[in-house]
């Protein structure tokens, strides 16, 4: 069911329960990765530059303006008319890797439009904000919370969980964090632009208050039909 931020917000302060906990994902959730996206891709061009004929594409790729860049760096490069060269196939991904998954990189995130304001909107009404993601401690702790600090995420008691570990599954890392506070007679909200992690919490805790952020996804799921479906912060 499509809706929108007033019927989001009725939600948060839909059951009577005293302790309300609301958890975010962080990655096309609270973040828009555009920005990381497109420096890694360019810096990538960058120091391809003169590998075999790889030039012409490099610059087309350093010119271009990204904007929502989708999940995978195939099919930006796909919405611009940009081939796929044999040096971004053979090189690009190791690249990405290294840095997509690291304290350094995730400082080019944006923050979604209007999520700063929701959030103050539910730390002002006592709903406990939790920000549940999938990057892992190790690689991208530091960077992530630093990044939340700056961005005004992490000022009034909200708190941020990360994978101990980058082997742990995102889905049933979520679902045990998500059971953990869930107890009898606690509002549940969960929010996930990976239709893989709604939908696995859906089949576990169908009483949580679930919305999937209709962002860019994997596409290896689609969100199953009783999700509510959210696809802006925004007051329209
Ligand atoms: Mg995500």
């Amino acid at each position: 069911m499509q809706i929108d931020i007033n019927y989001l917000k009725d939600l948060a302060l839909s059951s009577k329960s005293k302790e309300k906990i609301i958890f975010f994902d962080l990655d096309s959730t609270i973040y828009d990765l555009t920005n990381r996206q497109a420096t890694i891709l360019k810096e990538f061009s960058k120091a391809y530059l003169g590998e075999g004929d790889f030039s012409p594409i490099a610059q087309r790729i350093i010119a271009a303006d990204f904007q929502r860049f989708p999940f995978y760096a195939e099919d930006a490069l796909k919405e611009k008319g940009i081939p796929i060269h044999p040096v971004f196939k053979k090189y690009f991904y190791a690249f990405w890797y290294e840095r997509f998954f690291s304290n350094e990189y995730v400082a080019h995130d944006l923050l979604e439009d209007g999520i700063l304001e929701f959030v103050e909107w539910l730390v002002d009404r006592d709903i406990k904000v939790v920000y549940l993601t999938g990057r892992d401690m190790p690689r991208m702790g530091e960077g992530t919370q630093q990044k939340l600090l700056r961005d005004g995420l992490l000022q009034k008691g909200e708190q941020l969980l990360l994978k101990p570990n980058s082997s742990m599954i995102d889905k049933e890392y979520k679902l045990d964090m998500v059971r953990s506070y869930f107890a009898e007679g606690k509002q549940v909200m969960f929010i996930d632009n990976e239709a893989s992690n709604s939908n696995y919490i859906w089949q576990h805790m169908p009483d949580v208050i679930n919305v999937f952020y209709d962002t860019v996804h994997s596409g290896s799921e689609e969100p199953n039909e009783n999700l509510f479906v959210l696809s802006s912060f925004i007051h329209k």
